[in-house]
């Protein structure tokens, strides 16, 4: 590599051909005039630990980590911030010199897009959360310290929500549970989806009742047409339903400030992207 190469980062995830996140850092980068590269390296799990050392090894500054391997990650990395710490789950690393970082973002991109960009109010609101992956593990700390009255996990597989439920308790009420067995005796002001399904165009049985005319529906997963489980949301009279377009930006923005130490400004590349659907 040349003295002026451009620095090189990247998105590692399977599937990740998907991802927009080149274009939202390419964004970032003629914004902020950083000379940055971004990539798309599309590794299934049993080459994670492989292609992440040659990354580094080859020159590359830092990755994000997407699904599924932000668990994984964690045992690749040489120090943990506190948010990926307590996450148990890594989306930005960081390579130094003589050791790689791990960084959390997710929760507090989540955050930025319902509190600031959607002017959704957290305190006092019940929260329902579908899917208990990598990202999930990400958002259940900073959503319970935004003040929730309570947060319910439910998971196809219920082990993986009882496991984020025991994790999760000391910073609020958390509880977890199956799909067939949420507690549906009020609506919820929020319902967050944040399954894999929606990347294969699956759904799975939520119950329409957890459902209000003031629920608002957010989907981690986001696409170019309403993704299904905004579609089900819409389909059963929710206030909005948002695909996670504003998430993408802003957990971006706070990796690229991780990387370039410059926040760049995330509502013109959210109106670029054009995409703040609701
Ligand atoms: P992950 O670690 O692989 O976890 C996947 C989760 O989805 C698990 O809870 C899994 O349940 C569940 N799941 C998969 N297929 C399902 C199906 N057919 N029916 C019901 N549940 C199903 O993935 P992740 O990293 O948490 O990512 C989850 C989603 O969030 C992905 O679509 C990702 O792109 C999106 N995401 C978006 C942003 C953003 O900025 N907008 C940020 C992070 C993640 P089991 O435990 O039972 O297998």
């Amino acid at each position: 590599m040349t003295a002026d190469a451009p620095d090189r980062y990247g998105v590692i995830g399977y599937p990740v051909l998907h991802s927009h996140s080149p274009v939202i850092h390419r964004l970032f980068a003629l914004q902020t005039g950083q000379d940055m590269q971004y990539e798309l390296l599309q590794v299934p799990p049993d080459k994670l630990t492989s292609a992440v050392r040659q990354f580094r090894r080859t020159g590359g500054r830092g990755l994000n980590v997407t699904v599924p391997h932000k668990a994984a990650v964690v045992a690749l990395v040489d120090d943990l911030s506190e948010r990926a710490e307590s996450a148990g789950a890594v989306n930005t690393l960081t390579f130094g010199p003589d050791a790689v970082h791990g960084d959390n973002t997710d929760g507090v991109g989540l955050l930025r897009d319902l509190q600031n960009n959607l002017g959704l109010r957290l305190a006092g609101a019940s929260v329902l959360v579908l899917g208990a992956g990598g990202a999930t593990r990400g958002i259940v700390r900073p959503l319970l310290e935004a003040g929730l009255a309570s947060l319910t996990i439910a998971n196809r597989t219920v082990s993986r929500a009882e496991e984020l439920r025991q994790r999760f308790a000391r910073w609020g009420d958390v509880s977890a549970c199956s799909f067939e067995d949420i507690d549906l005796s009020e609506p919820y002001d929020l319902v967050v989806n944040a399954t894999s399904a929606g990347l294969k165009g699956e759904t799975a049985p939520y119950p329409a009742d957890a459902i209000g005319p003031s629920t608002c529906c957010y989907d981690l997963t986001y696409g170019l047409q309403p993704t299904p489980f905004c579609q089900w949301g819409a389909a059963n009279g929710a206030s909005r339903s948002v695909m996670g377009w504003g998430m993408l930006v802003e957990q971006a923005a706070e990796s690229f400030y991780i990387w370039r130490g410059i926040r760049p400004d995330t509502q013109p590349v959210l109106k670029q992207l054009s995409v703040n659907a609701s």
